[in-house]
């Protein structure tokens, strides 16, 4: 029976909006709420988590997510998922962890965003992002949204990959893939960092290859 790797629950529901898994399997945690995206953070993170090390760190959440334990980090918090919040990182407090899963897709600016949170990392630190869905598109989609002030804005393909050279040119990029313990889904996801040892940490501890 499948087990959630985030809470070890083994009962699972329809997502909102009777949403199933690309495979067809319920993909909501009853217990704890966790989706694929939250699941297959949370495999990979694990994959690279050096635990001496993330327990000296700060994390971020972009909004309320469970893809990493608060319990790995020193401490965390939790920002709202807004443009306007994320414009006002970088120039103070810096992050040694930020999760940034499913929201920039709802941004007006995404790219802006992104070298945003790569400006508030810390020498040391290691954005993670994700976004659908690069795992089954290969162009970017702008949805024209008119006067809608929330909801997805772009859908992001793999082409988004080759503008990380020039949004975060400082940062190294590496994208993963990861697999849903429970659904079996696959999904690719990405960690931005300015520091060569994660860089190769990553490479090494993943399925994984360096975008730029
Ligand atoms: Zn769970």
């Amino acid at each position: 029976m499948p087990e959630c790797n985030i809470c070890g629950s083994t009962s699972f529901a329809t997502a909102p909006n009777n949403r199933l898994s690309r495979k067809k399997q319920a993909p909501l945690c009853t217990s704890c709420g966790s989706l694929e995206r939250q699941r297959i953070g949370r495999e990979l993170t694990s994959a690279v988590r050096i635990r001496e090390k993330f327990k000296t760190y700060t994390l971020l959440d972009i909004g309320k997510d469970s893809t990493v334990a608060k319990g790995w980090f020193a401490s965390s918090s939790v920002m709202e998922p807004s443009d306007a919040m994320i414009d006002r990182l970088g120039n103070r407090e810096k992050f040694d962890f930020i999760v940034c899963s499913h929201v920039i897709q709802n941004l007006r600016d995404p790219r802006r965003a992104i070298s945003r949170l790569v400006s508030s990392l810390s020498d040391d630190g290691i954005l993670f992002l994700n976004y659908p869905s690069p795992v089954t598109r290969r162009e970017t989609e702008q949805l024209n949204t008119g006067y809608r002030s929330t909801g997805p804005r772009y859908i992001f393909g793999r082409d988004f990959e080759q503008t990380y050279h020039t949004v975060v040119p400082e940062a190294y990029v590496v994208a993963a893939e990861g697999t849903d313990p429970v659904t079996q889904d696959t999904d690719i996801v990405y960690f931005a960092t300015k520091s060569p040892f994660w860089t190769t940490q990553l490479v090494k501890n993943m399925n994984a290859r360096l975008v730029h």
